[in-house]
């Protein structure tokens, strides 16, 4: 029997300062109403499952437990399994003590802002910028400062005037197929971002679980890198990496890391003990025995799948978008950008696309302080050619009737 006599426990006095600065990500709210089956979805933004390489995981999981045999499934070090950390450090001409594996870049986000965000510094971050990169820092009391930018990504110019008034102590950025835009940042303005940043001693955090899907254009270099050269050594280095296996081989596997100096490493590794310990064992080793052999011609795969889909949704959106609507074209990645006419509000236009058969995401909860109400950001990486001229036909539908 359920006793009903004693007062609830009054859990919202209990929550902690930080508790309450956070919130449920509003997107997720918003995606409970896209879930049906009959929605084709623009919204999720998930990695393709059918490109999932599930033969070569099984394979590589079953080598870990023959050649590991206890210790794939004993705890281990906080800093991540070797060799991986070996193989990483190698293809960035660092060492591997300048390697931390994640569970997740989610948590790479979530332990820099424990060690760099003190209550009330300003953060800089792009207008709009990942959501899950808000809701990480959150919690540590930022101060957001919102940098403008445009289809070559962060206004560089803008953010010099921005930074004669405003101390910041950290800027954010996703500088390649930007989650939400699509976008990717120029190589001068990497440039001038790195050596800006640098003069001014604000750490430059990196963001890059996409730049390996290029379907498009050349390979730019990394800020990572480009720190490096102007820093002569990676404890110099101003610029922190983080990256993920998430889009380039599985997401489940929650296996990403961090290339940063190695002062803020040792405070990472402390983060990280108390935070989980280490990243699963029997993850890293089946990732690591998948990174020479399996992992190039998996991005491969994606790459072409993801080009293809992105191509289809920029023809069906030329064919089916009425005059005064822009977009973003990407050169990889997962996602598109959409500005409707001022008037639209995409919020409410997302119930009018659901009933029409298609979801997207408003664009509004991707600006820290606020803006862009009359956007949206589109995902192809999970659906097919076939669905992506429907959806689209549908949400040009949609649109139309809107700025009837
Ligand atoms: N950063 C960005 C820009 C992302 O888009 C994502 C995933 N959507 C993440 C970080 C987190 O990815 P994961 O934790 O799977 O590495």
């Amino acid at each position: 029997m359920t006793r009903t006599d004693t007062p609830p426990f009054a859990w919202d006095r209990v929550v902690s300062a930080r508790g309450q600065r956070m919130n449920s990500s509003v997107i997720r709210e918003m995606l409970k109403i896209t879930q049906r089956p009959d929605v084709i979805s623009f919204a999720g933004g998930l990695p393709a499952p059918e490109l999932f390489p599930i033969e070569a995981v099984r394979q590589a999981a079953s080598t870990v437990l023959d050649r590991y045999g206890p210790a794939a499934l004993q705890y281990s070090t906080t800093e991540g399994h070797l060799p991986l950390r070996e193989w990483l450090a190698a293809r960035a001409s660092i060492t591997p003590q300048h390697v931390q594996i994640m569970t997740g870049s989610q948590q790479s986000l979530d332990l820099l802002g424990k060690m760099l965000i003190n209550e009330g510094d300003v953060v800089l971050v792009e207008a709009p910028t990942y959501l899950g990169a808000l809701q990480s820092f959150q919690p540590y009391g930022p101060q957001y400062v919102q940098v403008p930018t445009d289809d070559h990504g962060i206004d560089v110019d803008a953010l010099e005037t921005l930074l004669h008034t405003t101390r910041a102590k950290l800027l954010y950025a996703v500088p390649n197929f930007q989650n939400p835009t699509g976008r990717t940042l120029s190589l001068e303005r990497r440039q001038q971002l790195v050596e800006l940043t640098a003069r001014h001693g604000i750490v430059l955090v990196e963001d890059d679980p996409y730049g390996a899907l290029r379907f498009t254009g050349e390979a730019l270099p990394s800020l990572y890198t480009l720190g490096l050269e102007r820093a002569g050594h990676p404890d110099h280095n101003h610029v922190v990496y983080s990256s993920s296996f998430s889009k380039v081989l599985v997401p489940g596997l929650r296996d990403a890391w961090v290339q940063a100096a190695r002062p803020l490493i040792h405070k990472l590794v402390q983060a990280k003990q108390g935070a989980d310990l280490h990243t699963p064992t029997f993850n890293q080793m089946i990732v690591a025995e998948l990174v020479e052999d399996v992992m190039p011609a998996q991005i491969e795969r994606v790459r072409q799948a993801y080009g293809e889909r992105a191509g289809q949704m920029v023809q069906s959106m030329q064919r089916h978008f009425p005059a005064g609507v822009q977009y973003t074209t990407p050169q990889g990645g997962m996602f598109l950008w959409v500005t409707l006419p001022e008037q639209i509000d995409t919020a409410p236009l997302l119930q009018q696309a659901v009933a029409r058969g298609v979801a997207f995401v408003p664009g509004a909860p991707f600006f820290a302080l606020g803006g862009g109400h009359n956007t949206m950001r589109l995902s192809y990486s999970s659906a097919t050619p076939e669905q992506i001229e429907r959806g689209i036909a549908a949400l040009g539908e949609t649109i139309r009737s809107a700025l009837d």
